[in-house]
């Protein structure tokens, strides 16, 4: 297929109005890391490219009430480097400073490993475990929706051909709040996750308040844990909770990949993931840290 056209628009209004001519025959370019080696590779077609390059406004990391709005077009670097990020979710700053290597952070942005939806996307489990939702735009409307709601599969999301994603938003976390990121992939550098975890837990005194676990690469999407959340909720944080936690991470993740060669072994790295989170936790804990 021929690429006939492409455009790099300066404003939302202007992207919205190309994409609606031909929405199921465009693509949509925002960092290019995926897209350009699937156009090359014939994994997919194109026939209008519109690059979201020009526009500024999904550029901007910001602060509104209680929530942090993060444009779809920032980078991974941008994230990883931002102070409302550090300061409210760094869960979310560890996640992107995990991707790739330097090169594909300063390009790959947040709103495209999001409608890539790879099943290792890094940004996705922080978000899910900080129950972020995601504005979608066309030239018919606007909607919310909960970021759960977005992968539906392997490279498949709810997202429509002629929406874009403009903004990430976030619930700013409740004070006393700690969170952990554990990566575990392949080699140091440039690891495709085998496994990637977010632990988001706010402590009430001594006990737990709420958790939020969300896994990925352990099945077709990233996914939250509600039955490990539930154990947590209302409990103190102890070497016997943590061993139940993970004996229940260990179950969900075998019952998600069934049969598959690779159940066994990343059921149990599930678990050590989990126990590191919580490891990760505790020394936060016991070093003052909050949110
Ligand atoms: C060498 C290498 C290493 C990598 N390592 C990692 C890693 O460690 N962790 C990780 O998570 N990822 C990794 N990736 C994958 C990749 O960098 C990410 O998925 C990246 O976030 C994609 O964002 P992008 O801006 O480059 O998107 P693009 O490639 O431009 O687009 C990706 C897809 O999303 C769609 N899209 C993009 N933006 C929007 C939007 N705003 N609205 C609607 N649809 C949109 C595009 O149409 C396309 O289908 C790696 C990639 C490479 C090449």
């Amino acid at each position: 297929m021929k690429i006939l056209d492409y455009a790099k628009p300066q404003d939302l209004e202007e992207a919205l109005s190309f994409l609606s001519k031909a929405p199921e025959a465009t693509k949509i370019l925002a960092g290019g890391t995926d897209l350009i080696i699937q156009l090359r590779s014939r994994e997919t077609e194109a026939e209008y490219i519109l690059d979201l390059g020009g526009l500024e406004e999904l550029k901007q990391i910001r602060l509104e009430g209680e929530n942090i709005i993060l444009g779809s077009m920032t980078t991974f670097t941008q994230v990883e480097e931002d102070p409302i990020i550090r300061k409210h979710v760094p869960v979310l700053a560890a996640a992107a400073g995990s991707v790739g290597s330097p090169q594909i952070r300063n390009r790959g942005t947040v709103g495209g490993n999001i409608a890539n939806a790879a099943v290792a996307a890094d940004s996705v489990p922080a978000l899910m475990a900080l129950d972020a939702k995601v504005k979608l735009v066309s030239t018919a409307g606007e909607r919310v929706v909960e970021l759960v709601e977005v992968p539906v599969g392997l490279n498949k999301t709810s997202i429509r051909r002629d929406e874009i994603l403009t903004e990430i938003i976030i619930p700013v976390p409740k004070e006393n709040t700690l969170g952990a990121f554990i990566k575990i992939g392949r080699r140091k550098a440039m690891a495709i996750a085998r496994l990637n975890l977010a632990l988001q837990v706010t402590f009430e005194a001594d006990r737990i308040a709420s958790a939020r676990l969300a896994l990925g690469a352990v099945g077709t999407t990233a996914y939250r844990v509600p039955e490990v959340e539930e154990l947590l909720a209302g409990q103190v944080l102890s070497a016997e909770l943590v061993d139940k936690a993970c004996k229940t991470v260990n179950e969900v993740v075998a019952n998600k990949l069934g049969s598959r060669p690779t159940a066994p072994y990343k059921k149990t790295i599930a678990a050590a993931a989990l126990r590191r989170a919580f490891a990760r936790l505790n020394a936060a804990k016991e070093g003052g840290a909050g949110r």
